[in-house]
């Protein structure tokens, strides 16, 4: 049988070429990696948890009528997507106070923004995804102004679905990342959400305890970080078919 090609490999997931033209297989890997790959653990079961959360998040924002590149999920590990054209940014939206903002503004964790605020990163590993501001991006050609006006629009609706349905299960949105590509109609362009959403992008706090559900798990050694996404999952009814993440034996004297 041959052997389908690699089209990518990122830290957390690769890409092959999909079984028909335009089309690309995802595959979660269950590797987490913190403060631009310094860090990195191999955490049993969060690849099959991001597979089917981000087909959960896709699934729903495309019945509200936000494009995605989400096409169908295939098995535990793998999705199958629209092939798009990235744009090279990290779009991240944020309605708390947290990580480098809390530490850049010198706010406390979890104060509440005045508004969503959406800034823009490079994603560029090697310079450490810099923030970039609107000016940099239309100056450099990395997208219009037309494409930030659309990957706005496009960013706060995510937000508001995301919010609302985490808010159902008792989980506060504090912020998220998201990456948008374009896809060719002819010759019109459509932006559609791309990547993934999961809790290795967002931060997700416990409305009741504030307890952390999310990769900060990992990033700041709080615990297990399975079992933190398996808790989110569970909340969202989301559960792998098959149980891919057992709590570990406790030892009983
Ligand atoms: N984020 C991400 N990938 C990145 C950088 C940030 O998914 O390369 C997410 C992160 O999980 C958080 C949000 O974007 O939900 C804002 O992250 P922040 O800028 O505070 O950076 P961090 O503190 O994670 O370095």
């Amino acid at each position: 049988m041959a052997r389908r090609k690699k089209v990518y490999e990122g830290k957390a997931k690769i890409l092959y070429e999909g079984p028909e033209p335009g089309t690309f297989v995802q595959y979660f890997k269950d590797d987490a990696t913190a403060y631009n790959a310094e860090k990195h653990a191999v955490i049993e079961g969060k690849g099959v948890l991001n597979n089917r959360l981000s087909e959960f998040f896709m699934t729903g924002l495309g019945q509200i009528g936000v494009p995605t590149h989400f096409i169908r999920r295939l098995n535990m590990r793998e999705q199958l997507i629209r092939q798009v054209e990235m744009i090279p940014l990290e779009v991240i939206v944020r309605n708390f106070a947290a990580g480098s903002m809390a530490e850049r503004l010198g706010l406390e964790e979890g104060t509440q923004l005045p508004r969503p605020i959406i800034e823009f990163s490079l994603k560029d590993d090697a310079l450490g995804d810099p923030m970039v501001p609107e000016e940099y991006i239309i100056a450099f050609g990395w997208a219009t102004q037309q494409d930030l006006d659309d990957i706005v629009a496009l960013a706060l609706r995510v937000n508001d679905y995301m919010s609302g349905v985490m808010h159902g299960v008792g989980i506060k949105l504090v912020d998220f990342k998201i990456e948008v590509g374009r896809v060719w109609d002819g010759d019109y362009q459509r932006l559609v959400i791309a990547d993934e959403i999961s809790p290795d992008s967002c931060r997700l706090w416990d409305v009741q305890s504030g307890a952390r559900l999310d990769k900060d798990v990992f990033r700041r050694d709080l615990g297990d970080l399975a079992d933190a996404y398996t808790e989110v999952a569970r909340r969202l009814g989301v559960m792998p078919s098959n149980a891919t993440h057992m709590p570990k034996p406790t030892l009983i004297n």
